[in-house]
């Protein structure tokens, strides 16, 4: 099929509200005419004139498996055909389903028990942070309910998972956060250490700052800790050295549950199935999205685990049925979608490919960026990396915001056909390439990455 580009264009900027873009510049046209993305395959996408760009952020760190998997499409139309919906209501179910959560229980990391079904990540919060709710409601805990997020932790954008995210113009004209959610201190060495503190010391330091924080709310109060493994949106940062292990002593110690937001790092992206596994996290509640489906169909969970969903089934003689759900919870479109990019996931070990790839793409990226006298810090761990622009390497000071720096290097990039994402949080280039990247498309990734750097360098000297 042709798309007629100018006629399509208009019908978009006429009819399409577009997240995460500035109205009035893109409906006078300041912004140009919208990027109609008509094909992918592999770690490409084309758009309907014909330019192919390397998707070095895999969408929205989520086509994992990389585009054009006929595999998935025929597993999608199967399922169509044979059964297009039905509900998982009062114990309906369908294979495809059942197969699913049975293999998320044993990939899962702890001991997981149940996974309860959503569309996004933001509404997978949204189930996790009720499931905590409820959990403590049925412990006979009812002022345990507040839940402790990070600043520059990303969460979502609906009403509580936009709370739980931890940067601010999520949060401004929007009446967010809502009551009843905090923030603690970023796990970003490199902004928020004192002069001279090591990651270990930095790692104590955040956890103290957490134990201080639940006992000035009251432990009695504080009903869960959510966090990204490793964190994606608020500026693709691992963390510091012995920061999972402190944190989790905490944690415990109050009584406090653990949710990992797997969005971004489960099904491989670390190098490791979890981000969990990867850093020895035991959550209590696990939010999946993205890579479950490599983004082909929608298709989120809520994983709980024994120790939560035990309080769940004793406390239903009492309050009857587990009164939450969505007419699309368990879609059976979506579960044939995850079995079947679950199958490309383990058949052709993409966590293994993320971690040997991945190893060359850091290498890659620290000896290419590292050293630019614009660059304050190059980071990342598995096929997720990030290069940090500053004014001043030596004071670390950032540059005016005005000078956009971030935005530059992304919009040069993508004119020497590579996207790579300019973060929300500073100056910021974020890379997370479908899973199936090759050695040579990293190395194609880079040179472009390393031509725009050097050409928005230039500008600024
Ligand atoms: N959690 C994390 C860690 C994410 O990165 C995202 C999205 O980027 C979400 C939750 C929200 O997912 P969705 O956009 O599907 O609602």
């Amino acid at each position: 099929m042709t798309i007629n580009v100018a006629k399509i264009s208009k019908l978009d900027r006429a009819s399409v509200l577009h997240p995460f873009t500035q109205l009035a510049d893109f409906a006078s046209g300041k912004l140009g005419d919208p990027i109609i993305v008509e094909t992918g395959k592999g770690i490409r996408i084309q758009d309907a004139t014909g330019k192919e760009l390397i998707d070095g952020f895999a969408g929205l760190y989520c086509v994992n498996i990389g585009y054009g998997r006929t595999e998935v499409a025929e597993a999608i139309s199967r399922q169509a055909y044979r059964l297009a919906y039905y509900h998982t209501y009062a114990a309906h179910t369908t294979d495809e389903l059942a197969i699913l959560s049975d293999r998320l229980v044993r990939m899962a990391p702890g001991k997981m028990s149940k996974i309860f079904y959503g569309m996004s990540g933001s509404d997978a919060n949204e189930t996790n942070v009720k499931l905590v709710w409820y959990y403590n409601n049925l412990r006979g805990k009812p002022k345990k309910k507040k839940i402790i997020s990070r600043m520059r932790g990303y969460h979502g954008c609906s009403v509580v998972s936009g709370s739980l995210t931890g940067m601010s113009f999520y949060h401004d004209h929007m009446d967010l956060p809502v009551s009843g959610i905090i923030h603690t201190g970023a796990p970003h060495h490199y902004w928020g250490a004192e002069a001279g503190e090591s990651e270990l010391a930095f790692s104590a330091r955040r956890a103290t700052e957490l134990d201080e924080l639940i006992q000035r709310e009251g432990a009695d109060t504080v009903g869960a800790f959510i966090a990204e493994p490793v964190l994606g949106t608020g500026g693709i940062t691992p963390p510091p050295e012995g920061y999972w292990s402190a944190i989790q002593e905490v944690l415990k110690k109050h009584d406090v549950l653990l949710i990992a937001d797997e969005v971004i790092t489960g099904f491989g992206r670390t190098g490791s199935m979890f981000g969990c596994h990867h850093y020895g996290i035991e959550p209590d509640l696990i939010t999946i999205a993205k890579g479950l489906t490599s983004a082909y169909f929608p298709l989120s969970g809520s994983i709980v685990s024994e120790k939560v969903y035990q309080v769940m089934e004793e406390g239903a003689a009492k309050v009857g049925a587990f009164s939450h759900g969505y007419t699309y919870s368990g879609h059976p479109i979506g579960a044939a979608a995850a079995n079947a990019v679950l199958d490309i996931v383990e058949k052709e070990n993409l966590p293994g490919n993320a971690r040997v790839v991945g190893d060359y793409f850091q290498k890659r990226l620290s000896a290419t960026f590292a050293q630019l006298p614009i660059v304050g810090e190059v980071r990342g761990v598995g096929l997720m990396g990030a290069i940090e622009f500053v004014a001043d390497r030596d004071r670390k000071t950032r540059f005016d915001a005005g000078l956009k720096v971030g935005a530059r290097v992304s919009k040069a990039a993508r004119d020497r056909g590579l996207i790579a994402r300019a973060m929300p949080h500073g100056d910021i280039l974020g890379f997370a390439p479908p899973l199936v990247t090759t050695k040579e498309e990293v190395d194609e990734i880079v040179s472009i990455a390393e031509a725009a750097v050097r050409e928005v360098m230039d500008e600024l000297s």
